[in-house]
């Protein structure tokens, strides 16, 4: 195809699937995903990536992030459902797995909230007693 039409929005002719460019997402779970940054993953699918936190905060503490890049839980839309559902059923594998009768699943959305990396992911805490409310 016109090089000079690649970034246009408008649909790809058949065959031309290939030309397509997937622009690369300077963040750093993104850059994990890409192995550009070292991580201890301990699951990886089609659409997730699981690895420890580099700052645990409990003797089991795993960022479930998918492979996509997405800000946050409010930048998500409706088509994400079944993104997010996965990544709730990925954490709860990994827990059955570990045998963790009790953990907490968390995400912070905003910097309000505690968000420190714009790249949507969930906290899998286990191992240590939870307190209510948090902090
Ligand atoms: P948030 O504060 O956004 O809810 O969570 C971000 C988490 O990412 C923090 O718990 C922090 O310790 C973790 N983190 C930050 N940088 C890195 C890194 O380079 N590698 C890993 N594995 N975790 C990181
Ligand atoms: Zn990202």
């Amino acid at each position: 195809m016109d090089p000079a039409r690649r970034g246009s929005r408008g649909p790809l002719p058949a065959g031309d699937h290939k030309d397509i460019i997937i622009p690369l997402v300077d963040c750093l779970f993104c850059r994990i995903v890409r192995r550009e940054i070292p991580a201890q993953i301990v699951h990886e699918d089609e659409q997730a990536l699981v690895f420890k936190d580099i700052t645990p905060q409990a003797p089991t503490h795993l960022l479930v992030v998918p492979k996509r890049h997405l800000g946050s839980l409010s930048a998500s839309t409706d088509g994400d459902i079944a993104l997010l559902g996965h990544l709730q059923r990925v954490a709860c594998r990994l827990a059955e797995g570990a045998a963790l009768s009790s953990f907490r699943l968390v995400m912070n959305n905003g910097k309000g909230a505690g968000q420190s990396v714009d790249h949507l992911h969930y906290h899998l805490l286990a191992g240590r007693p939870m307190a209510w409310p948090p902090g």
